[in-house]
Formats: C-alpha cells, sequence, structure tokens
C-alpha cells in the first residue's frame, strides 16, 4: 500500500529536441494517411481506430499532441514540448494494450470527444484556459491503467484495490492517482510552469470529472444536469450563462461523462467496433467469474448474451436520456448527434430476430416488454405486492455490469 500499484518504471530514452520531433508527435510511416484522418480533429466523426493504425499505435499521444497544438494550450501554459511527449507517452503506456475495450485508444476517443464538445458554440468562451486544460488532461487520464474488470468484480475478488479504495469508486479514484503520480516520472510534469493555484484548481477539476466517470453515479449527475437546463439562462446570442464555478464544473463533469457514453452516437461503422471490443471485454470478465464460481456479471455471459439487445437497452436507459439532456442544455447544437443515435439505436433493434408472436400492445404488457428490452437487468422499487402500474411515479434502477445505479 506504500505505493500507487500499476506504476511502472519506462523510459523513453529518445532525446526529443524541437527539430527531431515528428510533425504528429508520434513516429510513423504513415505520416500522409494521418494527417489525413488528423483532418477530422475538430469533428464528432473522427476515426480513432485510423489515427491508431497510422501512430503505431499511439492514438492518444497522437491525439493529445494534435489537440494541445490546435487549442495553443502549449504556449498558454509553457509546457515544455519534450515534457508533454514523454508525459503522454508514458500514459499512453500505462493503457493494458491487451485490454480489449479500455485501452488507449478508448481513452484518446474520450479526449477527442471531450475536446469537440469543449467548442460547442452554445459554450462559447465559457470555460477558461485551465478548465479546457482540466477537462482534456481528465480525459485523456480517465481510464489509466484499467484491468479490464469493473468495480464490482474488483470488490467481489477482494482485490488489492479494492482493499485500498474502501470499495468506493475503486477504479476511478486509482486512474487519478496513477494519472497524478505519472507527473512524478522524469521529465513528465506538465505542470511544471503552472503557479501553485494554478495546479491545486486544475487538480481539484480533474479530481472532479474522474470520479464523476463513475456509472454509480449516473443516474444523480443525470437529475443534476436536468435540474440545470430547467433553469438555464442564456445571452442574447445563444450562449449559456455558467457565472459560478459550481455550475462550470457540473457541465464539465457531465460533459466528460457523455463523451464517455459516446459510442453509441458515432457513425455505425466506428459504433459497432467499440460494442465488439466491450463485448469482448465483457466476455472475458464473464469467463473470469465463471472459473471462480461466481455469478456472473450482466451481459458478460457469453452463453446468453444478446449483444444487440444489450445496444438497444444501453441506449434506451442510459444514452439517450443522458444526451437528449446534453441536447437540451447546448440546444440546437447536439442535434446531429442525436439523430445518430437514434439511428444507430433503431438499426440494432432491427438487428434483434423478432418474437413470431409479439404480444399485444397493452399497460399490461409496457413492463414487461421494456425489461424484456433491456439486458442490463431492471428492477422496479416499490412496496412487494404493490401494484406498480397505480404508482405515478416509478424509480427505475439500472444494473450496469453487476452494480446498481
Ligand atoms: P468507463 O468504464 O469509464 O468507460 O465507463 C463507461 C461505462 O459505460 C463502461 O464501463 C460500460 O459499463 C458502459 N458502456 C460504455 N459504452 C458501452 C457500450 N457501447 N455498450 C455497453 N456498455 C457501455
Ligand atoms: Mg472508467
Ligand atoms: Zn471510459
Amino acid at each position: 500500500m506504500s505505493h500507487i500499484s500499476g506504476v511502472k518504471k519506462l523510459t523513453h530514452s529518445s532525446s526529443l529536441t524541437s527539430a527531431a520531433l515528428p510533425r504528429f508527435g508520434v513516429k510513423t510511416e504513415q505520416e500522409d494517411s494521418l494527417a489525413r484522418e488528423l483532418n477530422d480533429l475538430n469533428k464528432w466523426g473522427l476515426n480513432i481506430f485510423l489515427v491508431a493504425e497510422y501512430s503505431n499505435n499511439r492514438p492518444l499521444s497522437c491525439i493529445m499532441f494534435a489537440i494541445f497544438q490546435e487549442r495553443d494550450l502549449l504556449k498558454t501554459f509553457r509546457i515544455p514540448v519534450d515534457t508533454f511527449i514523454t508525459y503522454v507517452m508514458t500514459l499512453e503506456d500505462h493503457y493494458h494494450a491487451n485490454v480489449a475495450y479500455h485501452n488507449s485508444q478508448h481513452a484518446a476517443d474520450v479526449t477527442q470527444s471531450t475536446h469537440v464538445l469543449l467548442s460547442t458554440p452554445a459554450l462559447d468562451a465559457v470555460f477558461t484556459d485551465l478548465e479546457i486544460l482540466a477537462a482534456l488532461f481528465a480525459a485523456a487520464i480517465h481510464d489509466v491503467d484499467h484491468p479490464g474488470v469493473s468495480n464490482q468484480f474488483l470488490i467481489n475478488t477482494n482485490s488489492e484495490l479494492a482493499l485500498m479504495y474502501n470499495d468506493e469508486s475503486v477504479l476511478e479514484n486509482h486512474h487519478l492517482a496513477v494519472g497524478f503520480k505519472l507527473l512524478h516520472e522524469e521529465n513528465c510534469d506538465i505542470f511544471q510552469n503552472l503557479t501553485k493555484r494554478q495546479r491545486q484548481s486544475l487538480r481539484k477539476l480533474v479530481i472532479d470529472m474522474v470520479l464523476a466517470t463513475d456509472m454509480s453515479k449516473h443516474m444523480s449527475l443525470l437529475a443534476d444536469l436536468k435540474t440545470m437546463v430547467e433553469t438555464k439562462k442564456v445571452t442574447s446570442s445563444g450562449v449559456l450563462m455558467l457565472d459560478h464555478y459550481n455550475d462550470r464544473i457540473q457541465v464539465l463533469r457531465n460533459m466528460v461523462h457523455c463523451a464517455d457514453l459516446s459510442n453509441p452516437t458515432k457513425p455505425l461503422a466506428v459504433y459497432r467496433q467499440w460494442t465488439e471490443r466491450i463485448m469482448e471485454e465483457f466476455f472475458r470478465q464473464g469467463d473470469k467469474e465463471r472459473e471462480r464460481g461466481m455469478e456472473i456479471s450482466p451481459m458478460c455471459d457469453k452463453h446468453t448474451a444478446s449483444v444487440e439487445k444489450s445496444q438497444v437497452g444501453f441506449i434506451d436507459y442510459i444514452v439517450h436520456p443522458l444526451w437528449e439532456t446534453w441536447g437540451d442544455l447546448v440546444h440546437p447544437d447536439a442535434q446531429e448527434i442525436l439523430d445518430t443515435l437514434e439511428d444507430n439505436r433503431d438499426w440494432y433493434q432491427s438487428t434483434i430476430p423478432q418474437s413470431p408472436s409479439p404480444p399485444p400492445d397493452g399497460p399490461d404488457n409496457e413492463l414487461e416488454s421494456c425489461t424484456n428490452k433491456f439486458q442490463f437487468e431492471l428492477t422496479l422499487e416499490g412496496e412487494p405486492g404493490q401494484d406498480l402500474h397505480a404508482n405515478t411515479r416509478l424509480c427505475v434502477c439500472v444494473c450496469v455490469q453487476g452494480a446498481w445505479i
């Protein structure tokens, strides 16, 4: 417990001088192809898988370098370029390449998605440079050293990590600890020229955003976002008025959370690749649970899971409610994203084999069809024997990867 597990000693021996610096921060034989993909840097449709392919599998280093250059953050915060490259490469090396989903491609995807959301017109000039720096850094570190299993798995197996963090946001606490600890490695302190106060506020912002990526916080995050939408004020040019720190951090934590849950809003071909990866990771966890005689987590049993139904459920109960609320907040900026999400949902729905005799419509079948659709697991809160349909306010609890949210 005296050290943060997972922090490895790595040396990026290359002496990076500005003269020797590759155009995109990473060594590659396919610089032209990489340049073509990076033309989409500011777009929602950027293909991070191709960025990974053309950058020698260094999508995170490459995208961070491109974004920081695009936003001129190296100059603003006087970050030496060699320190920046050393840090992002070290960070990237602490993502597990053999984990199917939570690897550095996912981190790069969430960082680039956050970068696009930060530029949404409704938030024009709302955030300070430090808040922008914090959001991008949070996205980049938000899953570092992810072992490919869920918080619930780590808790149920009495892992060292669960012990370390007393079962509370185990992974998210660990990602933060590793992300910050790596700044102490040789030539890695990208925040060396920030004032003490800037470092303190950046740290507070980053901790807040990464802890908010814990799915067990999803429902309360969404409830607060809805309240904000109901009371939102905009300027005459349609920009959100977020004068208080608490309002700005609330938008930022939801922004990174939206970016983390953005797979189903991406072009279908890209979304399908993410689905394949997350299911592979879930099934590996399910195999481990089976081997240990544990109960297999929802969606993790390769013998029974329905990939398509899981995605429709994930969209209907988690992703769409979140993105719809984000869409209301930044209206009309997210319209295209919502349209893609709805098309993708319908595509997955259309791939579910239809049952030969669908039950007739009616209120009594509503509950059944909704639970059937939803493969995460769903429970409706109420007293035993209570007529749920007579209840005007149903509380829907959703179980994601074995944890109720
Ligand atoms: P993170 O683990 O930080 O990436 O948090 C996001 C969580 O949302 C994941 O762990 C999954 O539980 C869930 N999630 C994200 N994308 C998908 C997806 N395409 N299908 C199913 N679950 C997903
Ligand atoms: Mg995470
Ligand atoms: Zn993530």
